[in-house]
């Protein structure tokens, strides 16, 4: 998307506003396709989780993809938006059987990530065929927040368990039809994943009726220029091999899945938002936006870096500045940034804003949720209307009769 179609949308939606470019996400759909061509049954199942409006929901499944899912919520989000329940896989971490019984009665795939649940599942619905989250304990590197294979992770099925796991499918005589595993977020190193593949084809040896083998996401996508992002050609091209060469051995063409969520949505996504006052203190320049964590809370969450652009002014002298929010708390989205002189009522332009931004958005300080707009075909698309009063006040009960409404005010005496 050209900066100068970003400033249209800020013009006519008002700021803040999150965009989110099809184009982007289709052509990130299909590079992740292409780069395992060599695969007879490939499955992509967006995780919605990154971004989950139904409008990008039904671009997902306009492209050919399925949808992975962590709560019954983004289940019933999914089949609204046209998928069917074969297309979507479940895979929610420390839910009540209950939910897991909802969503099985839905007709999606289940996938279970703890033996207290397998058993308890198996015993209940021997006929549905389960796929079982395997931890395999490979650090993938990055941020600890988000890498999820490590030992102490509360995700997955130990690899060490596999005994006990086994004995339960036996007992209960239920059906495994699948392996998944999910190892995080920063996959920065192809041969930790190949590593990690080869635990979960050890694992998979040990189940007659497999359908798929799931592995997950952690696909890295750049920030800013020079950052380390996943080779997916290569990670495809060794995978594949590997892959096609096991399913000789097991003696059946499994489908090979994955459930990319921040490669496929991150780059496509951009938050504009005005700058509301430029603040020169004895050390920095501040520039303090109409916006805050409430809407972007990657950078103070786990430290992101999103590359701030001034799109009001691309010729600008460059200076440093402090992008900062109106939160009143601490509320940095960047310092230090070298940025286009950046004048009040200027739009700022937030990169890699596709992924985990509006879904993780807030109401706190009582401010309203962003509108979000789709850029499809060179048109603009208002797919989420920004919030208003009544959003704040929705579901909130005013016991008026509980307490009088004083007319002074106390003061000391
Ligand atoms: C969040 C999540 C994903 C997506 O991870 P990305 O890093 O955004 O690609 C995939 N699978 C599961 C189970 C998840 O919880």
């Amino acid at each position: 998307m050209k900066s100068t179609d970003l400033l249209k949308v800020a013009r006519d939606f008002g700021a803040p506003v999150y965009v989110y470019d099809s184009e982007k996400i289709a052509s990130q759909f299909n590079r992740l396709s292409n780069a395992f061509k060599g695969v007879e049954n490939l499955r992509l199942n967006y995780a919605a989780k990154a971004l989950s409006n139904i409008t990008i929901l039904r671009l997902m499944n306009s492209l050919g993809s399925g949808l992975d899912t962590v709560s019954i919520q983004e289940v019933k989000l999914g089949l609204l938006a046209g998928f069917k329940p074969e297309a979507i896989i479940y895979t929610p971490n420390g839910v009540s059987l209950e939910e897991i019984e909802e969503a099985a009665a839905l007709g999606v795939q289940i996938n279970i990530d703890n033996l207290s649940i397998l058993e308890q599942f198996g015993s209940k619905h021997p006929d549905i065929p389960v796929c079982i989250r395997i931890n395999p304990h490979v650090m993938a590197g990055g941020n600890s927040n988000i890498s999820v294979g490590h030992i102490d992770s509360k995700f997955g099925i130990s690899i060490h368990q596999i005994p006990h796991l086994l004995r339960i499918v036996e007992l209960t005589k239920m059906n495994i039809n699948g392996i998944h595993m999910h190892t995080g977020s920063d996959i920065l190193d192809i041969d930790v994943f190949l590593y990690a593949s080869e635990i979960l084809f050890e694992t998979a040896r040990n189940f007659k009726d497999l359908e798929f083998i799931d592995f997950g996401s952690g696909f890295k996508v750049p920030y800013k220029e020079g950052d380390i992002q996943t080779n997916v050609e290569e990670l495809g091209k060794k995978l594949t091999t590997r892959f096609n060469e096991f399913c000789d051995e097991y003696g059946k063409q499994l489908t090979l899945a994955f459930e990319p969520g921040k490669f496929l949505v991150s780059e496509a996504g951009y938050f504009l938002a005005k700058v509301n006052v430029v603040k020169q203190t004895t050390s920095t320049v501040f520039a303090s936006v109409d916006s805050g964590f409430n809407h972007l809370i990657r950078p103070m969450l786990y430290g992101a870096s999103h590359e701030i652009v001034n799109i009001s002014n691309p010729k600008g002298r460059e200076r440093y500045y402090s992008v900062v929010g109106y939160i009143c708390e601490t509320d940095t989205f960047g310092s230090n940034r070298r940025i286009n002189e950046i004048t009040e009522g200027d739009i700022l332009c937030f990169k890699n804003a596709g992924a985990y931004c509006f879904t993780m958005a807030s109401n706190y300080n009582s401010r309203y949720r962003p509108a979000e707009v789709l850029w499809h075909q060179n048109k603009a698309y208002l797919i989420r209307e920004r919030e208003d009063f009544d959003d704040i006040l929705n579901n909130q009960i005013d016991v008026k009769e509980l307490f009088s409404t004083r007319k002074e005010r106390v003061s000391a005496k």
